[in-house]
């Protein structure tokens, strides 16, 4: 099925129950409301000219906005090409200039960044323009610019304009572009969060993001009395497939507590929405149990929810179900190339299996376990994840070369993460191969001596990465977030490891730091650190 086609059933279905609750917009839609909103802006997009399989990008925080253009654009086969909130000039450039987009869909600010002012410094036509459309010499493809605002000034087109244009015609020929979509079109491209280098640009379609949607929250029993609390940005696949299509697959109602993650909103939303499920990366579920009054929120309503994207240490796991009642919590591991879940923890398996696994297969994937030599390990052996089927991405979006590294023969992708199965299928997910650091001949797995360091109650976060050495090869560094009042130095900390863990183990180098370099998606970016951790030592 394609996305219009399972919108359309949920509306049929669930038309009068709560689709979208965004408090800070004071916005509460039905799925009957949202529908129609959507239809609005779909026939407006055709009314300026817009057509199958272009490109348009999104550039803004989470909003009412997103959603509805991310389905009014499934509706009329375009391309919608997410663009991570906080790109800066020479990363949005490239970004619509890879993807060729013909239109940007973008807010007026957020935090301290303003996209109207960007985005006239790099089209300054747009300043001149007297027509609709736009002829840039920056970016020759681009022909509109629509504005989240209701007045966004000369040359930016008012998103609530748009969506006065369409009238009977576009109506009509809505519906028939909507009927000729295939389940194997492209719709989205996505970029993956950059934790290990430049984001690339994954090519999904229909087919693969409703499907691994529906599974998602297949596994966590979700049904159209559940709510979602989507903290995680829209911008990345956790928030648009795992979170908004995953609702729509079900009717359930999807909840956004502010543009970006922020603890207090989040909780707030929580308690006050009666949400029954949470998403969020484990350093956002830290961030929750840190705050001062979390007691004074009524988290009574929640269930479930999924903790994803990087790995989740034991203790915070246990704290999540003991103190926000999420006692059906869900961990998931995937990556965008594969739309994105491969593996997810059943709500009722043993914490233990939660804690050190990823859960087992989803339905429709087939896997494999490679060691160095190409050839499939042994059960409890660890290697490189090989994930098969419908969740493969098309490709990298124009990029055929980086395509063929990573999907491999009869349609293999290498997910560059190592892994161990066991006997009952489950899967333990090790690190990187990218993160791994050889010292002396051992492997080092960086997540084995962060759990460590873990177990230190001064310590709230920590991060294991290797940086070259003359005669090592690789030697181990660390940086550590310490928890608030604490007094933590270097000697304490590798004091702490003598003697607990092998000596080669130890870190050589730490840093005490009161925050770490992060993706948009919250994950710590290890490259970054080995990089400024270099500059230090030279
Ligand atoms: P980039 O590919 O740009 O370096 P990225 O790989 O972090 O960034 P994503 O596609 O957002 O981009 O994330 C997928 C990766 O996140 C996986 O390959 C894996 O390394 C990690 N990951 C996802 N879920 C989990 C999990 N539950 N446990 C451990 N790691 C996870
Ligand atoms: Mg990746």
């Amino acid at each position: 099925k394609t996305i219009p086609e399972v919108f359309r059933e949920t509306v049929a279905k669930f038309g009068p129950r709560d689709a979208i609750i965004v408090p800070a917009q004071d916005v509460a839609l039905s799925y009957y409301d949202l529908d129609r909103e959507i239809d609005l802006l779909a026939s407006g997009l055709l009314a300026l000219g817009l057509e199958k399989g272009d490109r348009i990008g999104i550039w803004s925080p989470n909003n009412l906005e997103w959603i509805l253009s991310q389905y009014a654009t499934a509706r009329i086969g375009l391309i919608l090409v997410n663009i991570n909130p906080a790109y800066r000039l020479s990363e949005l450039e490239y970004a619509l200039k890879k993807s060729g987009c013909t239109a940007l869909i973008t807010a007026e600010k957020f935090k301290s960044s303003h996209y109207f002012e960007m985005i006239r410094t790099l089209v300054p036509e747009l300043a001149l323009s007297e027509q609709v459309q736009l002829e840039s010499k920056a970016l020759p493809n681009l022909k509109f610019v629509i504005g989240i605002h209701e007045d966004p000034g000369a040359g930016i087109l008012a998103f609530t304009d748009i969506m006065k244009l369409g009238g009977p015609a576009q109506q009509l020929r809505l519906e028939e572009i909507t009927k000729s979509l295939s389940p194997d079109d492209p719709i989205n491209i996505q970029f993956t969060s950059g934790t290990t280098g430049a984001p690339k640009g994954a090519t999904l379609t229909h087919s693969n993001i409703i499907n691994n949607a529906a599974n998602v929250v297949g596994r966590m029993n979700f049904s159209e009395t559940d709510r979602l609390c989507i903290p995680v940005p829209l911008y990345h696949c956790f928030g648009m497939v795992m979170g908004s299509l995953g609702c729509v697959t079900q009717g359930a109602c999807m909840v956004f507590p502010g543009e970006a993650f922020e603890p207090e909103e989040t909780l707030k939303a929580v308690s006050e929405t009666q949400c029954t499920a949470l998403y969020g990366v484990p350093t956002m579920f830290v961030a929750l149990l840190d705050h001062p009054h979390l007691d004074d929120f009524d988290l009574s309503t929640l269930r479930t929810g999924i903790m994803a994207g990087a790995p989740c240490p034991i203790e915070v796991m246990k704290q999540v179900v003991a103190q926000l009642n999420m006692s059906e919590v869900t961990i998931a591991y995937g990556m965008t190339e594969t739309s994105p879940v491969s593996f997810q923890s059943n709500v009722d398996d043993p914490i233990e299996k939660r804690v050190a696994t990823v859960g087992r297969i989803h339905p429709n994937i087939e896997v494999k376990i490679m060691d160095e030599g190409g050839e499939i390990t042994q059960v409890g052996t660890k290697g490189e994840l090989w994930t098969r089927g419908y969740s493969v991405m098309q490709g990298y979006w124009d990029d055929a070369e980086k395509t063929k590294e990573v999907i491999v023969d009869g349609g293999w992708m290498k997910t560059g993460d190592l892994a161990i199965l066991d006997e009952e299928g489950y899967c333990a997910i090790v690190g990187r191969l990218k993160d791994m650091i050889i010292r002396g001949g051992e492997n080092i797995y960086p997540r084995e001596v962060e759990e460590f360091l873990f177990t230190h109650p001064d310590i709230q976060d920590v991060q294991i990465f290797g940086i070259p050495h003359e005669k090592f090869g690789e030697e181990v560094c660390c940086w550590i977030v310490p928890q608030s009042g604490a007094k933590l130095n270097e000697g304490d900390v590798k004091s702490y490891c003598k003697n607990q863990i092998a000596h080669y183990k130890v870190p050589k180098h730490v840093r005490i730091v009161s925050e770490l370099p992060m993706t948009v998606t919250g994950k710590p970016q290890k490259f970054v650190m080995r990089d400024q951790m270099m500059e230090l030592l030279n």
